[in-house]
């Protein structure tokens, strides 16, 4: 990889690495874009196979988040960082060296937990900076303003492509019943949605049958349901070449980050499919919404009414995708293009 000609392209202001020998440790912190404000973005821990693997996550991640926190309109930027360590090699040392790494940025970057981190992980690191979010007792967990953001994300498409905003007997196919996913089913249910969901948590998916009435299916058979709506709540990079033929939805809303298995390929068979995309990114913005207000002094209520907000934001979307004749995917990229360059204008005016 031809290092800085890939971080020009990619449009990243910054990437340290991180390096110690007492504890060892090697992490990469990404700062993609801070126009908007300072960047935000988890920290991922994962045994990558090579160096340049994790670089290529950090990068790809930290991108993604400009987009998110910019689709979403809250003032911060786009940032990620990957430790590079198998999960059991994990220890307090390691946490509170790289929480020293963080806080050097002074602000620039502000993390919190993302895969195999855990609360308490978190905890360790924020003993070295205060540059950390989405600790438990400060917020609680993001999934349920998550799921009340998918929530309104499946009405908002549901107006656009069935014009109409009753969700009653509009039938919805779950997959996955986590944290985010269970969450969702309650609110549809209580609109008079007809559930089908998938997990390959037995226990789960008993529960959600219990609970809201769910007609539970096989793990493979959620695709090609003759349903409304696909909320993909588990996995990325479920939307590709073997799984798009098989739907029958007419809309996507889900929180899975990464649905798309090749961006432009998939977002482009879903659009010629007449299937309607909600980007997942600008969907499941909830959670970063709610860690943005725990930075700035942590209100629930005022957390859910910025969440609101993608509601609009998706019928923006929509209808600048179906005016340019664009897909969904870029059209979204674009609305996000266009808040950052705005916001560098003004600070260049503002500086002039
Ligand atoms: P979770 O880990 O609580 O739940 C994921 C569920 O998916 C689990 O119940 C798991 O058993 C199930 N699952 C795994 N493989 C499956 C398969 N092949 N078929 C069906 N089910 C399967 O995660 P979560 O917090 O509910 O988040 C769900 C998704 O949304 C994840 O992709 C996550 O990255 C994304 N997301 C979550 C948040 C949040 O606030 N929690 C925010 C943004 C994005």
């Amino acid at each position: 990889m031809n290092l800085f000609e890939t971080v020009t392209e990619m449009g990243h202001e910054q990437v340290l690495f991180c390096h110690g020998q007492d504890p060892d440790i090697k992490a990469i912190i990404a700062i993609h874009d801070t126009s908007l404000g300072p960047a935000m973005g988890a920290t991922r821990l994962w045994p990558y196979a090579t160096e340049e693997a994790a670089l290529q996550d950090a990068l790809r991640l930290s991108r993604g988040m400009t987009y998110k926190a910019a689709c979403a309109n809250i003032p911060v930027g786009g940032g990620k960082a990957v430790i590079i360590a198998h999960p059991e090699k994990k220890t307090e040392d390691l946490f509170r060296a790289y929480g020293r790494f963080v806080e050097s940025l002074k602000g620039r970057f502000i993390t919190g937990q993302d895969v195999n981190l855990t609360p308490e992980d978190v905890r360790k690191i924020s003993q070295e900076t205060k540059y950390v979010v989405g600790v438990e007792e400060r917020s609680g967990g993001p999934a349920p303003v998550t799921a009340w953001g998918v929530f309104l994300g499946i009405k908002a498409a549901v107006e656009f492509k069935l014009y109409t905003q009753d969700l009653k007997g509009f039938s919805v196919a779950i997959q996955g019943l986590g944290n985010v996913g269970q969450n969702l089913c309650r609110h549809l249910h209580e609109q008079g949605a007809k559930l089908f969901v998938s997990d390959i948590s037995r226990e789960k998916t008993e529960q959600v049958k219990r609970l809201f009435g769910a007609t539970v299916v096989e793990p493979n058979e959620i695709y090609s349901l003759d349903v409304d709506v696909l909320s993909p709540c588990a996995l990325g990079g479920i939307l590709n070449s073997e799984t798009i033929p098989r739907i029958k939805a007419a809309i996507i809303a889900g929180a899975a980050n990464n649905q798309l298995g090749v961006e432009a390929l998939h977002s482009q068979m879903l659009a010629a499919k007449g299937i309607l995309y909600c980007p997942d990114y600008v969907i499941n913005a909830g959670g970063l919404i709610n860690v943005y207000n725990e930075m700035i002094g942590y209100n629930e209520e005022k957390a859910f009414k910025q969440v609101n907000n993608i509601y609009d934001t998706l019928l923006e979307i929509f209808d600048k995708a179906q005016k340019q004749g664009i897909t969904t995917n870029d059209a979204s990229k674009q609305l996000a293009e266009e808040r950052i360059l705005k916001a560098r204008h003004l600070k260049t005016m503002a500086a002039a």
